[in-house]
C-alpha cells in the first residue's frame, strides 16, 4: 500500500484529503506544522508528499528543498495563493506538481495516482542487461558494443550474431545453424553471409584478427565464442 504524507496546517482540509485518499486505498499520515512535517518527510517512509506552502515552523519551500536533497519521491505542492504557485514554478525547486486551493479531492486523488504510477515506472526500470567478456562489453538493452571502453558501430545483424554467440560461450555452431538462428529459415541469402559477418565483427572486436580471442574458427565445423 502506498504511503502518503500530508503536511497541511488547516486541519479540516487535511482531514478531507486524508479521507479521500484512504478511500482510494492509500495509507495517510498528516502533520499539521512544518517542523514535524519536515522530520516526518525525511524518515523516508513515504511514497508521495502533499505539501502546503504556508506552514507554521518550516515552510513548504524549505521542506521541498530538504526532501529533494535526499529523495526523488513525487511532491505535490498546494497553496491558496496563485502567487505561491507561480513562485514555485519560477524557482524550479523540484516539485512535481502544483495545485491551487480549493481543489476537488477527486482531482487530488487522480494526480496522486498519476505521479505514483510514473514514479514506480521510473524506479522499476531495470538496469541495462550487459554482457562483459574480458574487454568486450555488450549492452543488450541499448544495443551498443564497447571494446576496452571504446564504442564500436554494429549493424543489426552483426550485433545479433555477436550477442547470440556471446550468450552461448564454448558452444560450436555451424554456419548453417547461425544463419538460421540470426536470419531465419525464410531469409534470402546463404551461409557465406555468416562468414562475412564474422569477419566484420572480428575487425571491430579483435586486437589481431588472425589470432581471434573471442570468436574462434573451428575448421570444418563452424564458430565458437571463447568464454
Ligand atoms: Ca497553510
Amino acid at each position: 500500500m502506498s504511503k502518503v504524507l500530508i503536511v497541511e496546517d488547516e486541519e479540516s482540509i487535511a482531514d478531507i484529503e486524508k479521507d479521500y485518499l484512504e478511500l482510494s486505498g492509500f495509507e495517510v499520515k498528516i502533520c499539521n506544522d512544518g517542523t514535524s512535517g519536515l522530520a516526518e518527510a525525511l524518515t523516508g517512509k513515504y511514497d508521495i508528499l502533499i505539501l502546503d506552502i504556508m506552514l507554521p515552523g518550516v515552510d513548504g519551500y524549505e521542506i521541498c528543498r530538504r526532501v529533494r536533497e535526499k529523495q526523488n519521491i513525487p511532491i505535490i505542492m498546494v497553496s491558496a495563493k496563485k502567487e505561491d504557485i507561480d513562485k514555485i514554478r519560477g524557482l524550479g525547486m523540484g516539485a512535481d506538481d502544483y495545485m491551487t486551493k480549493p481543489f476537488s479531492t477527486s482531482e487530488l486523488v487522480a494526480r496522486v495516482k498519476a505521479h505514483l504510477a510514473a514514479y514506480q515506472r521510473l524506479v522499476n526500470t531495470p538496469e541495462n542487461d550487459v554482457l562483459e567478456i574480458r574487454g568486450l562489453r555488450i549492452d543488450k538493452t541499448a544495443r551498443r558494443v564497447f571494446v576496452n571502453g571504446e564504442e564500436k558501430q554494429f549493424t543489426t545483424k552483426e550485433f545479433d550474431l555477436l550477442t547470440f554467440l556471446a550468450e552461448h560461450p564454448n558452444h560450436v555452431y555451424t554456419r548453417d545453424e547461425l544463419f538460421r538462428e540470426i536470419w531465419g529459415m525464410d531469409s534470402i541469402g546463404d551461409i557465406a553471409t555468416v562468414t562475412v559477418h564474422i569477419k566484420k565483427i572480428r575487425e571491430k572486436i579483435e586486437a589481431d584478427t588472425s589470432k581471434p580471442q573471442y570468436i574462434e574458427t573451428i575448421w570444418g565445423v563452424g564458430y565458437r565464442f571463447r568464454a
